[in-house]
């Protein structure tokens, strides 16, 4: 869809958990797409959707990774669903140091759904392509447009802090002298 002058396109994705059965199909496909190379290995914990499951009474909530927050909130609300407890960090989007949900296991960084961005741009996310049951709905609209937004600030550090402590801060000096070199 091409938005109009003054006009940007907001893409969503509309979850029926009515419709949702648990199969996490979601959360393979997200792996595999954004394995390197693409498609060449599946990891669920390097999901950017995660779904909260509670076999018993079947439930299941698709929950897609939100932004990285640099602390963990003080707010720990419970909720009662149909008897069950859920802890509110259940059903949180963010990537927050207090817990493993949306840390990319291998590098320590955070990991945040892109809606799948390709070049050329998929005609749905892999997600929604492959949820069978039509839990995940892919939706386009119009909005107007805002002030652009400015990076959130101490991106960058939160980035390079956790790749140090992956791998040590000479190697990535070195691995940025390296690429520094090949641009
Ligand atoms: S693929 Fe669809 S039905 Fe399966 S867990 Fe994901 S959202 Fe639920
Ligand atoms: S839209 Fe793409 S990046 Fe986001 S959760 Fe679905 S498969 Fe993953």
């Amino acid at each position: 869809m091409n938005p109009g002058i003054g006009m940007k396109t907001v893409q969503e994705i509309l979850v029926n958990v009515d419709k949702c059965t648990g199969c996490r199909a979601c959360e393979m496909a997200c792996s595999a797409f954004h394995s390197n190379p693409q498609f060449s290995s599946i990891n669920p914990a390097k999901a950017r959707i995660h779904v909260v499951s509670n076999e018993l009474t079947d439930e299941y909530v698709p929950i897609f990774a939100g932004n990285h927050t640099r602390s963990g909130c003080d707010g720990r609300h419970v909720y009662t669903i149909d008897g069950k407890t859920y802890s509110e960090c259940s059903f949180c989007r963010a990537s927050c140091p207090t817990r493993e949900n949306f840390i990319e296991p291998d590098s320590g960084l955070a990991l945040k759904c892109d809606m799948c961005e390709s070049t050329p741009p998929l005609k749905q996310p892999w997600c929604v392509e492959v949820c069978g049951e039509h839990a995940l709905v892919y939706s386009e609209r119009e909005v107007e447009r805002e002030e652009p937004a400015r990076a959130a600030p101490g991106q960058l550090e939160v980035g390079l802090q956790a790749l140090m402590k992956q791998h040590g801060m000479e190697a990535v000096i070195a691995r940025l002298k390296d690429i520094g070199k090949e641009k």
